[in-house]
């Protein structure tokens, strides 16, 4: 294939998320649950450089294996950049070059991650200057997690978990991932959590009832307390991903047996997310879940939301 991009990239990186909280509540008539949740951006990015080209393509490098991902017009990222072209009424295309660190189909809004980055890559690229607001309701039309991924740092999420508003962090607090060699569909594990709340009635969410954050999340948060954070972590779809990938149990117990303070599947999973106390404590930590064979990243949060990299 003949090059047909030009030019300087724009180069943007975005970061990938941890659900600290995620309560699920009812189903709303558009067919998405009704949640309430704690997000935090980590420093595991998404590197998206965007070339001056005449149509739309996209080509993935990075540390994770992207050979099963389409890239055609199905892409997150290849979305995004059309639907910006065709908002500002942008008649040229784009290259995107994406290096991806953040696992796909992990519970870590990688694919969020690419799509906000590339929203704020093209409109610099095409100087299409729609501004911020305008860049968010985009990125809410392109999926739930996409306006997180924009803004990054600590965000409370309701509705579909697009409807953010900045929740007041102090620190940095220190996880280590265990990354699964297997993707989760995250409508089927929301579909497991329907299965269980209909097997088990008393489980059932009361249908008028929002669900919101816990206080003491927020506190904890607040605090940059990672003791309390600890105690406090919730996931309301670690039950159905627990049920869909059962050895993730064992995951959990070796990182909750090595130090971690918690442990917690990251928003769908199957990403396995530890707290830990300190540095040290993370490096111990991912000592021992890779010498139990465990492919181990050391993150920290809050990071920043998606923003130009000067190259
Ligand atoms: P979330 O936590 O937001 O539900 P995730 O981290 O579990 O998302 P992603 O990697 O963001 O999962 O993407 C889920 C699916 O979306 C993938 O299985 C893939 O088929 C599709 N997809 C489309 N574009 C992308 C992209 N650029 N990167 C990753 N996945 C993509």
């Amino acid at each position: 294939m003949t090059q047909n991009w030009r030019g300087k990239a724009v180069h943007v990186r975005a970061p990938g998320k941890i659900n600290v909280f995620l309560k699920v509540g009812a189903v709303m008539p558009d067919g998405y649950h009704d949640v309430a949740t704690a997000y935090q951006a980590v420093s595991l990015y998404e590197d998206v450089r965007a070339y001056d080209a005449d149509d739309f393509s996209v080509a993935f490098t990075g540390s994770i294996d992207s050979t099963g991902l389409l890239t055609d017009g199905s892409n997150l990222a290849i979305r995004a950049a059309r639907m910006l072209a065709h908002r500002a009424g942008y008649r040229g295309g784009v290259h995107l070059e994406i290096s991806k660190n953040v696992p796909i189909a992990g519970g870590m809004g990688g694919g969020s991650a690419d799509a906000a980055a590339t929203l704020l890559a093209c409109d610099t690229l095409w100087g299409t200057e729609l501004g911020r607001e305008e860049l968010l309701g985009l990125a809410a039309r392109l999926g739930a997690d996409v306006p997180f991924a924009f803004t990054g740092g600590t965000a409370i999420g309701t509705g579909r978990g697009d409807r953010l508003s900045p929740a007041l962090a102090k620190g940095q607090f220190q996880w280590v991932l265990a990354l699964a060699t297997f993707g989760s569909s995250t409508p089927e594990v929301y579909r497991e959590l329907d299965r269980h709340r209909d097997r088990h009635a008393q489980d059932i969410f009361p249908a008028q009832t929002q669900p919101t954050v816990d206080a003491d999340v927020l506190q904890a948060l607040r605090a940059g307390d990672p003791h309390m954070l600890a105690e406090s972590l919730h996931n309301d779809l670690q039950a159905p991903a627990l049920h869909l990938a059962p050895a993730l149990a064992q995951v959990l117990e070796i990182g909750e047996a090595n130090g971690a303070l918690a442990g917690i599947v990251s928003g769908s999973g199957p990403t396995v997310a530890f707290l830990a106390a300190d540095p040290d404590g993370a490096l111990e930590l991912q000592l021992a879940l890779g010498a139990a064979r465990h492919t181990v990243v050391r993150v920290t949060g809050p990071v920043h939301g998606a923003r130009l990299i000067g190259d």
